[in-house]
């Protein structure tokens, strides 16, 4: 699938949260929410700093882009992640009544977007995100290796 370029620039911003998560020793993903072309909130992975198993980059990003816009729902916003979200993080997409999901790799081992689960394909849903993957698929996945790498050291 061709993506146009402003859905790079997106899924770019979204890779330097990764890159903010990995200077800060987390697992390096970032997220950010869209809404009419223009970013509203922005999150990385903060499990270890707050010592919570919920701050995943998609969590804080919605969270962030709920204040800013004081809405408890995001309809018509996007998302973009770094990394294909976990079961808990696609339940709170499905909350948040995001309209489109774009994610840049797949993660085999908690992906809950096609590689274990794929909870957004149910219609038992009463919400319908759209979803897209593969936009910096190769840099996502290789920020994530060099994180892996050190931590093995
Ligand atoms: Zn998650």
């Amino acid at each position: 699938m061709i993506f146009d370029e402003t859905k790079y620039r997106f899924m770019f911003e979204a890779l330097k949260q990764a890159e903010i998560a990995y200077e800060e020793d987390e697992v390096p993903i970032g997220a950010v929410v869209v809404k009419d072309n223009k970013i509203i909130g922005k999150g990385y992975n903060q499990v270890e700093k707050l010592n919570d198993a919920t701050a995943h980059a998609e969590i804080i990003a919605i969270t962030s882009a709920s204040n800013s816009i004081e809405s408890k729902t995001l309809e018509n916003c996007d998302l973009y992640v770094t990394v294909e979200p976990c079961v808990m993080c696609t339940g709170a997409i499905v909350l948040a009544k995001i309209e489109n999901l774009y994610f840049a790799t797949y993660e085999p081992k908690t992906g809950a977007c096609g590689s274990i689960y794929n909870i957004l394909d149910s219609n038992k849903l009463n919400h319908k995100v759209n979803v897209f993957s593969g936009i910096y698929e190769s840099e996502s996945k290789f920020i994530l290796k060099e994180y892996f790498k050190e931590k093995r050291k």
